[in-house]
């Protein structure tokens, strides 16, 4: 069987030459006669992996010097109390709620000190972006935190919240990579990588160093202190090796493609596809804020769970997988990833327009 076009929101597609590439190397990495799977992390083909994939995203991000960039384990969801354990030296921070991941931030915050939500789209089902410019941001805040790209909703910041001076905190799982982004505005920036970037398990963390503290909140682990990953150069413990690597080639790739300016352009063109379509038919339609609108995720209903139920299963049948909405907001969408080619777009276009001859 070939490969399907595959939508899912995440683990989601990886370039087919990324794997291709690891599939020739499973059995042997480079002459040295073993697996990347089964290499000691303190090997120098491994350090050499380690390095390049720092050196590739850096270059790929423009991160600055004194930025550093940290390869962690246990996804996005373990930064929701890591960040606040690490930040918090005033114990109060403050977050804008778009979505189910930044509620889930907020909340688990909230287990380490005072959490104020300053802004928040729940009102309208988290289908628009709340106006950041001007919000009231708490005196002794330690942070502003944000999800710039809701994954479940489809929708994405354009313009960053005014914090008023505070450090910046965001949340890019699933918009990593996939547009030129000015790392100085953020204090600190992560993902899981399993959105845009490679396999699932791992955080990609950016943090400005001044934010990498010693005095941490008291009882935090180790494992969950970032000075602890910064100054073993993300070699505290075994890292998330086999991650890196892919991560690794999936930058490499990203750089033959002409880097982020190129990602976004093509992710715009990508995106139009879908949104133009949504705008114009009769049958399908876009619930989010036309502005708000995510490149990576886009989200549509036909109005009837009926048809929705029975458009993802045509799809499926049709190679086209993996559309069904989050559960928690039912409908369909689509993850329209950097790896996702055009072609992939255009399939799924061409199916919705024929569904909706179809079924109007
Ligand atoms: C998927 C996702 C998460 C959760 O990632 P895990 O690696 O499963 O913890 C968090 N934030 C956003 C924006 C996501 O899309």
């Amino acid at each position: 069987m070939g490969r399907v076009y595959n939508f899912s929101a995440g683990p989601a597609v990886l370039p087919e030459e990324v794997l291709r590439e690891a599939a020739e190397e499973m059995l042997d990495y480079n002459g040295s006669g073993m697996s990347v799977m089964e290499m000691s992390h303190r090997s120098k083909p491994f350090q050499e992996i380690i390095d390049a994939a720092e050196v590739d995203i850096r270059g790929l991000m423009g991160i600055p010097d004194n930025y550093k960039v940290l390869f962690l384990q246990g996804g996005a969801s373990t930064q929701f109390a890591m960040i606040p354990m690490n930040l918090m030296k005033n114990r109060v921070a403050d977050y804008i709620v778009t979505g189910q991941f930044a509620k889930k931030a907020c909340n688990e915050a909230k287990k380490y000190g005072k959490v104020n939500v300053i802004a928040s789209s729940e009102d309208k089902t988290f289908s628009y972006i709340p106006d950041c410019s001007d919000l009231t941001v708490s005196e002794d805040a330690d942070y502003v935190y944000i999800c710039e790209n809701n994954t479940i909703y489809g929708t994405k910041y354009k313009e960053l919240p005014n914090t008023k001076g505070k450090p910046l905190v965001a949340d890019v799982s699933s918009c990593f990579l996939s547009e030129p982004v000015e790392v100085s505005k953020y204090g600190l920036l992560y993902g899981g990588v399993q959105k845009n970037v490679g396999p699932a398990g791992m955080a990609i963390v950016i943090i400005r160093e001044d934010l990498i503290r010693e005095d941490v909140l008291p009882g935090t682990p180790s494992m969950l202190t970032y000075k602890i990953h910064a100054d073993a150069k993300s070699l505290y413990n075994t890292p998330p090796a086999y991650s890196i690597y892919i991560c690794g080639k999936v930058f490499k790739w990203l750089k033959r493609q002409g880097g982020l300016a190129a990602m976004k352009e093509r992710n715009v063109r990508k995106a139009k596809i879908l949104y133009d379509y949504l705008d114009e038919s009769r049958l399908f339609k876009s619930s989010v804020n036309p502005k708000d609108r995510s490149l990576m995720n886009v989200t549509f209903v036909t109005g009837d769970a009926e048809l929705d139920a029975k458009f993802v299963k045509e799809a499926k049948e049709a190679g086209l997988e993996s559309l069904k909405g989050h559960r928690s907001v039912g409908g369909m969408r689509a993850s329209i990833y950097n790896a996702m080619p055009i072609e992939g777009v255009e399939a799924l276009a061409a199916f919705m327009k024929k569904f909706e001859e179809e079924n109007l």
